[in-house]
């Protein structure tokens, strides 16, 4: 056996193991019967535990030195250099982590989860900050632990988006605090807001659940590969090739949760589908990073979904599936409320003029924690703060402000930013596939996805994880990651939403 076909071999192995927990995570997360939760956890951790087991173990590491020695690395092709690089830096991150110290994490992480969801119930921040404060305390090792250059935040959003740092993130977050903080005030206070009492009423499930599928199958899901159910908080997972599941939900008195929900998760779908089956069981059979996945959920869910085009062919489906409520509002209306900008306090409910605005106060704070600039029981003001400068608006109680969400009790400090990627790529992409594909917008009003979704399989499903997160951006659109793509997009959609 060649040394690759040693390695991939091992990693053959961490993906059996990797496709039974996702399995599980996701009977977990839908259909599994209370009574089975308890040894579910159990088995759960027990063959995750054997995962990481596998992915750190010496016979890997052997293998991989081996790899990397220099004749060995000139012999192979492209494609098997770039495992021998993914497999690198996994093994080397995965190992920095004493096993004491990531097992000490993992049960702060779970103590945390569970303090928070009571003190975010009681609006206790007080309750939480003890916690807080050791997540903090123990990221700032890990840091060290992983190694960085110039900051410690780098070596955690490192875990989430290969190559990007905190500098990088700045510059790329100027112009859109130049640009879009004073363009959301003129919307506001100039801008010709849209009725939205029309997306209020009463929506009956099957009828959701039907426009759901048929979302879904318009943008080119393959059900013959996957499946679609019902869930608390919805997710997309693959549990191998050939299987990768959606979920969404359904509340009876909107329906935009589950059809923009769908749209959303759709997208995650697309790109797990069609990673390339022929490098299953190698280290490029994956996603690039978190942000290059958000990217393709938010084309799908706001760039199409949302757009005038695509509602062009799409409204009709949704009057036919909701009668009752939609019977007399002309294709514009809808178009103008299903895009309405409201600053929220909430995240998860923020428009695209304000999404990316939760993204950078979270990540301004959580940096200045981790860098040991701002203390935890300065967080709520300071969070307080930010909002009103970004957003105008400012939380009653920290349940709606600090508290809201879970990745810091998750101990998940340096995830936000992918959030916020995934929206700059996305508009990058979209520019880039309406100047390869003619028309691309006649085609979306006669609901023809096809063309876009090819461009997305090509250029970037099928890649795998061949390349860094800026390489692959670079490679297919030609540039570095420009946020004016995005402020560009926003700027040229919403005047003409609220006539500007
Ligand atoms: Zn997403």
């Amino acid at each position: 056996m060649s040394l690759i076909e040693e390695l991939n071999a091992q990693y053959k192995e961490i993906e059996y193991l990797n496709n039974a927990t996702a399995l599980m995570a996701w009977d977990m997360r839908t259909y599994l019967p209370e009574k089975g939760s308890d040894e579910r956890a159990e088995a759960y951790g027990y063959i995750s535990t054997l995962a990481f087991k596998k992915s750190t173990s010496q016979e890997l590491g052997r293998i991989i030195e081996e790899l990397n020695g220099s004749e060995v690395l000139q012999s192979l092709s492209d494609d098997e250099k770039a495992m021998v690089r993914v497999a690198t830096k996994s093994y080397r991150r995965a190992r920095a982590l004493p096993p004491e110290f990531y097992q000490k994490f993992m049960v702060l992480v779970a103590k945390s989860e569970h303090v928070w969801e009571e003190a975010r119930k009681r609006n206790d921040f007080n309750g939480f900050a003890p916690y807080l404060e050791e997540i903090v305390s123990l990221s700032r090792e890990g840091a060290s632990l992983y190694g960085y250059d110039e900051n410690p935040y780098d070596a955690l959003l490192e875990g989430y988006e290969e190559g990007m740092t905190s500098k990088r993130l700045r510059e790329i977050i100027q112009p859109l605090k130049e640009e879009l903080v004073p363009f959301l005030k003129r919307i506001i206070e100039n801008g010709k807001a849209p009725e939205t009492g029309i997306m209020k009423g009463k929506f009956p499930r099957k009828a959701q659940e039907k426009l759901s599928y048929k979302a879904l199958k318009f943008i080119g899901y393959d059900f013959e590969a996957g499946r679609l159910d019902e869930t608390v908080h919805p997710f997309t997972i693959g549990v191998g090739v050939g299987d990768v599941r959606v979920t969404t939900k359904y509340p009876p008195d909107e329906f935009t949760s589950s059809l923009y929900g769908s749209f959303h998760e759709g997208g995650h779908a697309l790109y797990e589908q069609g990673l390339p089956a022929d490098l299953s069981g190698t280290p490029l059979y994956s996603a690039v990073s978190l942000g290059i996945h958000e990217s393709q959920s938010r084309m799908i869910e706001n760039m199409v979904g949302r757009s005038k085009e695509f509602l062009t062919f799409f409204y009709p489906h949704i009057q036919k599936a909701f009668p009752n409520n939609f019977k007399n509002v002309s294709m514009k209306k809808f178009y103008r409320a299903v895009n309405e900008v409201s600053p929220s306090l909430i995240r998860i409910e923020a428009d695209e003029v304000t999404y990316n605005f939760h993204i950078m106060l979270r990540f301004e704070l959580e940096e200045a924690m981790i860098r040991g600039e701002l203390e935890v029981c300065d967080l709520p003001r300071r969070w307080n703060d930010k909002m009103k400068e970004y957003l105008g608006i400012e939380p009653p109680d920290n349940r709606d402000g600090v508290l809201q969400d879970v990745h810091w009790p998750s101990g998940m400090i340096g995830y936000f930013p992918s959030y916020m990627l995934g929206n700059l790529y996305a508009a990058q992409f979209y520019a880039k596939a309406e100047s390869d594909i003619k028309r691309l917008d006649k085609r979306l009003e006669r609901g023809d996805l096809k063309p876009l979704i090819e461009w997305l399989r090509v250029n970037i499903h099928s890649q795998g994880r061949r390349y860094e997160p800026a390489e692959l951006l670079k490679k297919v659109t030609g540039r570095d990651l420009d946020p004016g793509y995005f402020i560009k997009y926003v700027k040229d959609k919403y005047s003409g939403i609220y006539s500007l």
